[in-house]
């Protein structure tokens, strides 16, 4: 079983994906995390964040590894635990130049689809029900207003123990950004499958979110 989630930035991916991962015991997969450490990267090695020849090589050199621990996701650059690093506002400022890069995405998408051929998986990201997972036998787009993304955002920093300054206007605007950026750029833009069922969050509690996806991955089920 594939299932997709997909979706703007801080729509309530990666919460609601994690809790229904527990719940099937499926793999989840944060595909992300994957861009971000890529950036991390790219400025561990001081490489300009356009500079693809250079950021491919670094990635090799380093290596990503996604790893689970006590039921946590890591994710490990050159060895090292970079979990925390990767959410910095530095980092979320970079992410949509590096992940533009054609080559970058052909070697995370060839990483991810590695991932699900193993097991049943929940993915979740921007381009999944389009382009990593096509035939994904459950599709979800989640969507939420700007504002209510921002505010999330702001309270998952607080709960992850990142610090900011940011308020929540200025978040509001990088999360703009950064969606204008993903949903405009060539390969694979943050778009939603034809056959992917939109879910809007803003109004919706958590539990709310994983019972409608449960209620779309046991239909799946049943038609199967
Ligand atoms: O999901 P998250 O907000 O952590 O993703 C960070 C960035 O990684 C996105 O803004 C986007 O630029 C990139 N990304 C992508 N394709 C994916 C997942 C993320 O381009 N499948």
């Amino acid at each position: 079983m594939q299932v997709a989630v997909d979706g703007p930035a801080s729509a309530g991916k990666s919460t609601v994906a994690k809790i229904i991962a527990k719940k099937l015991s499926y793999v989840y997969i944060d595909t992300g995390a994957m861009y971000r450490a890529c950036t991390v990267i790219a400025r561990n090695h001081k490489l300009d964040y356009g500079d693809e020849a250079g950021i491919l090589q670094a990635i090799d050199e380093d290596g990503i590894e996604l790893k689970s621990e006590h039921g946590e996701q890591k994710v490990y650059v050159a060895g090292k635990d970079v979990s925390k690093e990767i959410r910095t506002p530095e980092i979320s400022a970079n992410v949509s130049q590096v992940s533009a890069l054609p080559k970058v995405r052909e070697k995370m998408v060839s990483l991810q689809r590695q991932m699900a051929g193993k097991t049943d998986v929940i993915m979740d990201g921007r381009d999944i029900g389009t382009t990593v997972l096509p035939d994904a036998e459950v599709k979800i787009f989640l969507v939420a207003s700007a504002r209510s993304r921002a505010e999330r955002r702001l309270l998952d920093f607080k709960e992850r123990g990142i610090e900011s300054n940011q308020t929540v206007d200025e978040i509001e605007q990088d999360i703009a950004a950064r969606d204008y950026k993903d949903s405009h750029r060539k390969i694979s833009p943050l778009k939603k499958a034809d056959d992917a069922i939109e879910i809007d969050t803003t109004n919706m509690s958590i539990e709310q979110v994983v019972d409608a996806i449960l209620a779309e991955i046991e239909k799946s089920q049943k038609n199967f």
